[in-house]
C-alpha cells in the first residue's frame, strides 16, 4: 500500500545492479505461457515462479526470525513436510540467507527489494536466473541471491509451487469477470476524479501467495501491483477494490500535491496519510454502485459485518477501509472531512480545488 519515488528508484537501479543486468533486462521477455483468450482491460495478471519463490522465502525467513520453533517447524507449517535431507538443507540454507540479507527489509519501501521484485517478475519464464541455460536469462541479480534462488527452486517446485500457482490462477479467474465488466469504467472514473490520465499500458499485477503484511502493495516506475491470492482481505469480489486502490497509487500525485499546497498556504502541518485515506475512501465510493449492480454483490455484502457511516445500507457493500477498521485507527478525522468535503466533489457538486481547500481548512 506504499509507494516509492521514481527518481530515487532510478538512481538506485544504477547503483545496485551492474550494466549486465540492465542489458539483460532490456531484452524482450517470452510472453506469458497461458495468455487469456481475450486480454483483460486495465490489468495484466501474472503468476510467476521466481517472484513467488522470493516472497515465500522472505515470508518464511521473517516467520522463522520471530519464532522460537526453528526453521523446520516453519517449513512444515508452510506445507513442506516431506523434504528429503538434501532438500531440507537447500531450503534451510536459503532461509538462513534470506534471514540475514532481506528479512529486515520492507518489501514495499526498500528500493533493493523493489528492484529484485521487478527483476524476478521480468524473468518469470526463465528456467534459471544466471543465464547458464539461456543467455537472455541472466537476470544480473547479486550472485549470492541468484545462487540461493536457483538451489531453492527445485525444492519449491516439488513441494509448494503447484499449490501456490493454482491458488494464484484461481484468484485471477475469480477477479477477471469483474475487471472485464467494470475495469474500464472504473479506470475512467478514477482518472477523472484524480484529474490524471490513467496509464495507457495495462498495469502489471503480480499475484503471489504472500504479498507483504498489507496483502497487496504498489511500486512505481514502472507502476506494478503485487497482490496476495490467499490474503483474507483480497477475496471474492472485494479483490476489485484492492486492485483499484493499488492502481490509484499511480495517479494520486495531483491529490497529494494539492493537499500539500493548501497546507503550506495555510501554514498548517501536512497531515500524514490524508491522501492515502482519500484513496481508500474514493475507491470504496466508486466501487459501491457497481457492487450493488453486480451479481457478485452477494459475495461483497457477505464478506464483512462491519457497519459505519461509510457503508451503504442500499448496496450492503462495506468499503475496505471500513471493513479493516482503518478509520478507527487514527483516521477518524479524515473520515469526517472526506465525508463532509470530498464526497460533494465525488457527487459533482463542488470542484476539485474547492474540495481540497475545504478539507484542509477543516483539519
Ligand atoms: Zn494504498
Amino acid at each position: 500500500m506504499r509507494i516509492v519515488s521514481p527518481l530515487i528508484c532510478r538512481i538506485l537501479l544504477i547503483l545496485l545492479f551492474c550494466a549486465g543486468l540492465l542489458a539483460a533486462a532490456a531484452e524482450p521477455r517470452t510472453p506469458q505461457e497461458e495468455p487469456p483468450a481475450i486480454p483483460l482491460p486495465v490489468f495484466e495478471f501474472h503468476s510467476g515462479f521466481w517472484l513467488n519463490l522470493h516472497h515465500t522465502l522472505y515470508h518464511q525467513a521473517r516467520l522463522q526470525r520471530s519464532s522460537t520453533t526453528g526453521a523446520n517447524a516453519i517449513t512444515t507449517a508452510a506445507g513442506m513436510s516431506n523434504l528429503s535431507p538434501a532438500e531440507a538443507r537447500a531450503w534451510n540454507a536459503a532461509l538462513a540467507f534470506y534471514a540475514k540479507a532481506y528479512a529486515d527489509k520492507d518489501l514495499t519501501v526498500s528500493l533493493e527489494m523493489i528492484l529484485i521484485k521487478n527483476q524476478l517478475g521480468d524473468f518469470e519464464t526463465c528456467e534459471d536466473l544466471s543465464g547458464a541455460k539461456k543467455k537472455s536469462c541472466d537476470a544480473g541479480l547479486p550472485a549470492q541471491l541468484t545462487q540461493t534462488l536457483e538451489s531453492a527452486a527445485p525444492v519449491y517446485r516439488a513441494h509448494l509451487w503447484s499449490e501456490h500457482d493454482r491458488s494464484n490462477r484461481r484468484w485471477i479467474t475469480a477477479v477477471a469477470p469483474l475487471v472485464r465488466r467494470s475495469g474500464l469504467d472504473l479506470s475512467h472514473r478514477l482518472a477523472e476524479i484524480y484529474q490524471t490520465p490513467w496509464p495507457r499500458e495495462r498495469i502489471r499485477v503480480d499475484v503471489t501467495s504472500f504479498a507483504s503484511s498489507t496483502g497487496a502493495y504498489t511500486t512505481l516506475d514502472p507502476l506494478r501491483v503485487t497482490a496476495s491470492a490467499t490474503d483474507a482481505r483480497n477475496q471474492g469480489a472485494e479483490a476489485l477494490e484492492v486492485l483499484f486502490h493499488e492502481a490509484s497509487h499511480g495517479i494520486a500525485d495531483v491529490v497529494q500535491d494539492a493537499i500539500f499546497r493548501e497546507c503550506r498556504q495555510r501554514d498548517k502541518p501536512i497531515p500524514r496519510d490524508l491522501w492515502h485515506a482519500l484513496l481508500f475512501y474514493t475507491t470504496g465510493e466508486v466501487i459501491r454502485p457497481l457492487a450493488a449492480a453486480s451479481p457478485a454483490s452477494a459475495a461483497l455484502s457477505s464478506a464483512g459485518s462491519a457497519t459505519s457511516s461509510a457503508a451503504s445500507p442500499s448496496s450492503g457493500y462495506v468499503p475496505y477501509a471500513v471493513r479493516e477498521g482503518l478509520y478507527k485507527r487514527g483516521w477518524e478525522d479524515y473520515l469526517r472531512i472526506l465525508t463532509q468535503y470530498w464526497q460533494p466533489y465525488l457527487d459533482g457538486r463542488v470542484d476539485f480545488s474547492d474540495a481540497i481547500a475545504h478539507m484542509v481548512s477543516a483539519l
